[in-house]
């Protein structure tokens, strides 16, 4: 009988494979063999780390290997690409990925269970081919995810496509969030005049697929999103909510982990760890820390609103401006001298921060973010309320939660006016601080909770160790 070895297959952004390796080094900790297949353009770019090598170095049971992503070096691959990603491997990495699995080298490594994100529809079916039980993770939002699985019931009732249509209409036809779902609140994708998209066509696919795996793991707990998981159980009825992974992974290490890295930093980009001295010098909570993830792009005007509502609001900031994250035309004038003053006096900018550790830091008190799902929990976790302006894909459905449901902050999708961003500063700040601080405080005690041994998902954790341990051939 084959021991347990699992192959893990993340979608080839930061924040997949951010979430993915969290769980490769919690299946490795569990004695369980792991094979991640990393595209080679992201593992060149991880592996420049030292800090990860010499992390991923400690398990025995793990391992690396690449495949091709289908596109040139030089691509950027940044946010504007997403369906040029997807297009690629579709086109290259499907087919080598069966070949791999078929005649290639892990035909014959004794794989014993699958693990690939959702997005990759095709995974389940090499998974049926080889007899191999597959099982998915989908790094997104369940909210988020949820709104996905129900994209055929909002095409049948006429939700979708919604252009043009009354953005604060209600949505009625997504079972559990009736009463607070509006149409703007739906994934950016459902922001179109034809449901022949590529992207709905692939969520579709997606949607098709997903019932076909043998489990789903979800990166959240109980306490969080019990009556979405309940919702997804009638489609996915074994679900694995393991979340928040990053504070999970924290327990099961165990505290008191000293490293000069983040314990779990898979950051694809240099962390300038600058700013942690910056924020070592500033008071309790006055930090609005601002980063719009590892995809986001913004125009120059945007930038703008931004930064004089923030230098206007008069608090202290610390900026993730990632390169290339703002779009400037050609001509268009970098930052005013005046407010680069601003800054000088009360911020702080770096090109990529040690987001976790920023987030834990008790200088910061609000975050300013685009609602990845990563960025989320992270602040969830160490109980930082939120100030949401959602980007794309499950963003937009994330930011309402916050907003709407779990009460941790603010959402400001679709504007993006110096004055309103002022004045949701102060709100979020001043006026409503105690508010939001004691429900972010609350959701960050039970998120511990969960990871902690019998919590929920420590438990769905432990069962999906068991459940791999158990798929032998
Ligand atoms: N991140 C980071 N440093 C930064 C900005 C982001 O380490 O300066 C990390 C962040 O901690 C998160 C990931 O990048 O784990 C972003 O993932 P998320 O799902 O929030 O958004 P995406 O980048 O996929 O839009």
């Amino acid at each position: 009988m084959a021991s347990p070895h699992v192959l893990i297959f993340p979608l080839p952004l930061q924040g997949p494979v951010n979430s993915m390796l969290k769980l490769a080094e919690l299946l490795s900790l569990a004695g369980i063999q792991v094979t991640f297949l990393n595209t080679d353009h992201i593992h060149r770019r991880l592996l420049r780390h030292t800090h990860v090598q010499s992390r991923f170095s400690r398990y025995h049971n793990f391992r690396f290997r690449t495949i091709s992503d289908g596109l040139p070096e030089d691509n950027p691959r940044s946010g504007e690409q997403v369906m040029e990603i997807f297009g690629a491997i579709d086109a290259v990495t499907r087919p080598l990925f069966r070949e791999m699995m078929i005649s290639g080298d892990l035909s014959s490594s004794g794989v014993t269970c699958i693990i690939a994100d959702g997005v990759f529809d095709f995974a389940v079916g090499v998974a049926k081919e080889i007899g191999v039980p597959l099982i998915y993770f989908d790094t997104i939002s369940p909210c988020g995810l949820w709104t996905y699985l129900c994209v055929p019931k909002l095409i049948e009732a006429g939700d979708l496509p919604f252009e043009g249509k009354d953005l604060d209409a209600k949505i009625t036809c997504v079972p559990g969030m009736e009463g607070f779902l509006r149409h703007r609140d739906l994934p950016s994708f459902c922001r179109t005049s034809n449901v022949a998209d590529p992207i709905i066509q692939l969520v579709m696919r997606e949607v098709q697929q997903i019932p076909r795996a043998q489990g789903h793991i979800v990166n959240t707990f109980e306490d969080l999103e019990g009556p979405i998981l309940h919702q997804m159980r009638s489609l996915c009825p074994n679900l694995y909510p393991i979340g928040p992974l990053q504070a999970h992974l924290k327990a099961r290490l165990g505290a008191g982990t000293t490293s000069p890295q983040s314990p779990s930093s898979n950051s694809l980009w240099e962390e300038d760890k600058s700013c942690m001295a910056w924020l070592d010098a500033q008071p309790p909570k006055s930090v609005i820390y601002v980063s719009f993830g590892s995809l986001a792009l913004m125009t120059m005007d945007q930038f703008m609103e931004f930064w004089y509502g923030l230098v206007n609001s008069g608090k202290r900031f610390l900026w993730v401006r990632r390169p290339g994250s703002v779009a400037q035309k050609e001509g268009e004038s970098e930052i005013p001298s005046e407010l680069s003053q601003g800054t000088k006096e009360r911020g702080c900018i770096v090109a990529w921060a040690p987001q976790e550790e920023v987030l834990a830091h008790p200088a910061v008190g609000v975050f300013l973010t685009h609602s990845g799902w990563n960025s989320t929990l992270e602040s969830i976790v160490e109980g930082v309320p939120m100030i949401c302006w959602p980007y794309f894909v499950d963003q937009q459905v994330n930011s309402r939660f916050v907003g709407e449901v779990w009460k941790l902050g603010m959402d400001m999708k679709d504007t993006c006016d110096r004055t309103i961003i002022e004045k949701i500063v102060r709100d979020v700040m001043e006026v409503r601080r105690d508010e939001f601080m004691q429900s972010a405080n609350l959701m960050a005690k039970l998120a511990r909770e969960s990871v902690g041994e019998g919590g929920t998902s420590y438990h769905s954790l432990d069962r999906l160790i068991d459940d791999i341990k158990s798929m032998r051939f």
